[in-house]
């Protein structure tokens, strides 16, 4: 996942700052579509449109909130993204190869600690090889 830049507007009730954070580019691995519209991407957080001011907690729609300004992320975040980005990578090689029956191989990439938050993917797809399955599945994440 790729942040953006972090949107700051301004609430209609309280007229105090709200910051909105975006994503330039993120992974859709995994990603669940349901009949009524519903889309779960378990790789990317959820951006909500209908908010709560943290201020005044007024209810609000943050599209309709006027952009007072900008902010850049910050170059600390790169090393996080970059650990990030080479799990994703990780992961998507290790079902790859699952889905190709080299599950030796996919047993390799998944061996080693991941940095950052896909813990059920990772399980998810570990038990697959595991259970030698080269199918693709439903992930069916649990809370
Ligand atoms: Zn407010």
């Amino acid at each position: 996942m790729i942040l953006g830049p972090t949107i700051i507007r301004k609430c209609l009730e309280c007229f105090d700052l709200i910051e909105e954070f975006t994503i330039l580019s993120g992974n859709t691995f995994g990603t669940i579509f349901w009949t009524d519209g519903k889309t779960q991407v378990p790789m990317l957080p959820d951006q909500p449109r209908f908010v709560k001011c943290p201020h005044c907690q007024a209810l609000v729609w943050i599209d309709e909130l006027e952009e007072v300004g900008k902010v850049e992320p910050i170059l600390g975040n790169e090393i996080y993204k970059n650990a990030k980005s080479y799990d994703n990578n990780r992961v998507m090689m290790a079902e790859i190869k699952r889905e190709l029956g080299q599950f030796e191989e996919a047993e390799i990439l998944l061996r080693k600690p991941f940095a950052s938050e896909l813990p059920q993917a990772v399980s998810i797809i570990r038990e697959l090889v595991q259970s030698r399955e080269s199918f693709v599945a439903e992930m069916e994440f649990k809370d």
